[in-house]
This record gives structure tokens, C-alpha cells and sequence, in this order.
């Protein structure tokens, strides 16, 4: 199974084209490659990341065609049973996004972190987390069995902020990556200095996931002593600048959290120009601070989705994989069906997975990879969505 749907390219204006597949037009920008009109390509995020050859483009759509028709009749069909702003929020997204799907891996390659979040299981002062480091190679080997091999498009690079990977050890990874197998390479590495995400775009990194994690100055400096919420939506902005795609956004249910929080927090996303919102529960781990307060009800989480969708319909929503902890059995397909159109596989080998340990019981940590792709796949069909995402 492949996690894009190629396109014809049928326009080119300087570095924007216009991409169609059965029917579908996308704007996609090019930074890449060499293309004319009748090529084929993979867009990801509304960047071409792949040129491909005709011959296996015909045939992928050929496999694809029936199919994503039949898709797209399930998608129509299936609803959320219990809420009316869920039944509007996800006609909504059948509107503006039909029924495709973004499927973006992540991969935790570090859980050292100099940072003491309240919140998080990688903060310094947890001295009963074990650490670990991948290895540069052993990532970047990671990446090209993703893309190779699992077929994924685009991949999240995460780690807690740890300055072991300076911009020579940072700048290799994506380098190799984006010169044998290019995807849009997402980095999720905390607030680092802005001329290492400079560098990283000069290799080809397009994306940043940075959650801002509450517009609540009160609360933002509390739960991350000795930082400034300023600091950080400044420096969401300088990445926009450099020409990054943004994926931000928040926790729901930190303790504190007041009254019209969550709709601040929906707004500070949207004027960041988050190409993808990010938002989710937080859930209490056991060896921080916060240990003894509560995760937030599963339905204030479906709940911001539905307004999010409502409030930002063009908006991609992910259905976050803690969400899948708050409700083992159906996170990801309520979601999914309140108005969320992308989600993340964790491809974080096991004996790493295990140890990045952010909050307790991460859904899906020990699973074999393979069966966890077939079950998203499979719950992805049977709610009529197709894993693409292609346009601007
Ligand atoms: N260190 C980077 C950063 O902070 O941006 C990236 C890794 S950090 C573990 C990724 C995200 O995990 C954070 O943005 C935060 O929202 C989320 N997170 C941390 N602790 C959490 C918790 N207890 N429950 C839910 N999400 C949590
Ligand atoms: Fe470190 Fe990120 Fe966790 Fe904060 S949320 S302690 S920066 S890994």
C-alpha cells in the first residue's frame, strides 16, 4: 500500500504546479526537480517529493482507480453515531479535504532532553528514564527502510532537545535522506538555533512539528520554567519565514487550563499558518510533577476537533496518538470521524520505542510494524479514506 496517489503534473507557473488525479486538481510547489507537463510525481504536503517514471505511475493509478471511487462512497456513508457537531464537522471535512487521509511515520531517535517540562517523561529530572540515542546511520537506515520499503512519504524526525546532535551530526541525517530517498522530512526537535534550521532546509528538510503547547502565558511559563511562550510563537514564525511547513498546536486538559483557553489556543494555531494542527490530550506520567492531576475527557478532545474543522475547515487535523491511549480501542476512528484527516505511525524501533516514554501506556509500543500499518489501513478503509496527501 502506497501513501500518496501520484499526479500528473498538467501546469507549471515558475515553482508551482498543478497536479490532477481522477479529476482532482492540487496546487503542489517544486523545489526539487526538473519537471514538465504529462510528468508524473508524489506530493506530500503540497511539495513534490518524487518524480516517477510513467510506466509505474499508470500502474499505481490503474491499482488506485477503482478503488479510491469505492472509497470515496464509504467515506460518504459512514458517520459518527452519537453528536451532531461531529456529524458537521466531518461533512465538513468531506467537503474541503473529500476523503483523503495524511500518513506521515515518526521516528524518536533520542529521548535525552535539557529540558524540565512538568508534563512530559523525558524531562531531565525523570533520573528513572533510561536514555537512549540512535545512531546516525541507524536513522538514517530507519528512514530509507520507511520510504524503501514501508512506502511512507513522509516522515517526522523527533527527539527530546539534545544537543549531542549538533548541525554536522543534524545536517547528515537529512542530507543522506533527502539525496537517496526524498520524502518530506519533518523535524520535531524542540526549540533549536534558527541558522540549524536554516541549514536543514538547505538540505531539504520542508517541515517542523513545534506544538506551543498553551497560549496561556500564565501556564506556558510554569509547565516550561525558564521559558517564554514568546519565545517559542517567535520562533514558529521565523520557521514559516525560512519556508518551512508548520504542524503546532497545543495540550488539551493541562492543569490550570481556564475557561476559553482552547479557543485561544485553536486561534494562536491558526494565525501561526499551521499547515497541520496538532493538538491532544495531556496525560499524566507518573515520575513528573504532574503526576496526580487528570487526563481531559475523550469528548473535550473530540470536541476541539469538531471546532477546529468547523472554525478552520481547510485545516489538516491529526488525530494525535495519545489520543489512542485516552481510548485504546476507537481514538483513532472517533477522531477520525469528528473531523481529524491525519495521523502518525510510530516507527520507532521497539526497544527504543518503549524508553520514549512522554507519557505512560503510548499506544501500539511493542507491535509489530507491519501489523500496525495493516491496521490503520484497514480501519482507514473501512471508514472510505484514502492515505494521500497531495495539494496546498
Ligand atoms: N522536544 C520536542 C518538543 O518539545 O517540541 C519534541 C518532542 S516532545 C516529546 C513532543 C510533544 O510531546 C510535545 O510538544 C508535547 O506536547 C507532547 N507531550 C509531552 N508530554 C506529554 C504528556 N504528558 N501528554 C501528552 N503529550 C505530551
Ligand atoms: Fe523535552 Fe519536549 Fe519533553 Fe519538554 S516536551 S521535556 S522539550 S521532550
Amino acid at each position: 500500500m502506497c501513501y500518496a496517489i501520484p499526479g500528473k503534473v498538467i501546469e507549471i507557473d515558475n515553482n508551482i504546479c498543478k497536479i490532477e488525479y481522477f479529476g482532482i486538481i492540487k496546487k503542489v510547489r517544486n523545489d526539487f526537480y526538473d519537471l514538465k507537463i504529462g510528468d508524473y510525481v508524489y506530493a506530500q504536503g503540497g511539495f513534490v517529493i518524487q518524480k516517477i517514471p510513467k510506466e509505474e505511475a499508470i500502474e499505481t493509478l490503474k491499482v488506485w482507480e477503482e478503488f479510491f471511487h469505492k472509497l470515496k462512497e464509504i467515506d460518504l456513508r459512514v458517520t459518527y453515531p452519537s453528536k451532531d457537531l461531529y456529524k458537521i464537522a466531518n461533512r465538513i471535512r468531506q467537503e474541503y479535504h473529500d476523503n483523503s487521509c495524511c500518513v506521515h511515520g515518526i521516528i524518536e531517535f533520542s529521548n535525552y532532553c535539557r529540558n524540565n517540562c512538568l508534563y512530559c517523561g523525558l524531562r531531565r529530572d525523570n533520573k528513572k528514564l533510561k536514555r537512549y540515542r540512535m545512531e546516525l546511520d541507524e536513522i538514517v537506515n530507519l528512514a530509507f527502510y520507511a520510504i524503501k520499503k514501508l512506502n511512507f512519504k513522509a516522515l517526522v524526525f523527533q527527539s527530546g532537545e539534545d544537543l549531542y546532535y549538533d548541525i554536522d551530526k543534524l545536517s547528515y541525517i537529512v542530507r543522506r535522506v533527502m539525496e537517496e530517498s526524498p520524502c518530506l522530512l519533518i523535524l520535531s526537535i524542540g526549540e533549536r538555533e534558527i541558522e540549524i534550521f536554516e541549514k536543514l532546509y538547505e538540505f531539504g528538510a520542508r517541515g517542523v512539528l513545534l506544538r506551543f503547547e498553551t497560549s496561556n502565558e500564565k501556564i506556558y511559563e510554569k509547565m516550561r520554567p525558564g521559558h517564554k511562550l514568546e519565545d517559542r510563537v517567535n520562533l514558529i514564525k521565523e520557521l514559516k519565514n525560512i519556508g518551512y511547513l508548520i504542524m503546532t498546536g497545543f495540550l488539551i486538559g493541562l492543569p490550570g487550563e481556564e475557561e476559553g483557553d482552547i479557543l485561544n489556543n485553536l486561534t494562536l494555531t491558526n494565525e501561526l499558518g499551521a499547515e497541520m494542527f496538532s493538538f491532544g490530550p495531556f496525560i499524566p506520567h507518573p515520575d513528573t510533577p504532574l503526576k496526580d492531576f487528570s487526563p481531559p475527557p475523550m469528548e473535550k478532545v473530540l470536541d476541539t476537533i469538531a471546532q477546529a474543522r468547523i472554525l478552520y475547515p481547510n485545516s489538516k487535523i491529526l488525530v494525535t496518538t495519545a489520543m489512542q491511549t485516552l481510548d485504546k480501542k476507537e481514538g483513532l476512528k472517533k477522531g477520525l470521524l469528528a473531523g481529524a484527516n491525519s495521523l502518525m505511525i510510530n516507527l520507532t524501533p521497539k526497544e527504543y520505542a518503549s524508553l520514549y516514554e512522554i507519557y505512560p501506556n503510548r499506544d501500539g509500543i511493542g507491535e509489530d510494524v507491519n501489523k500496525k500499518i495493516k491496521e490503520i489501513i484497514d480501519l482507514l478503509h473501512k471508514l472510505g479514506r484514502a492515505p494521500a496527501d497531495i495539494g496546498l
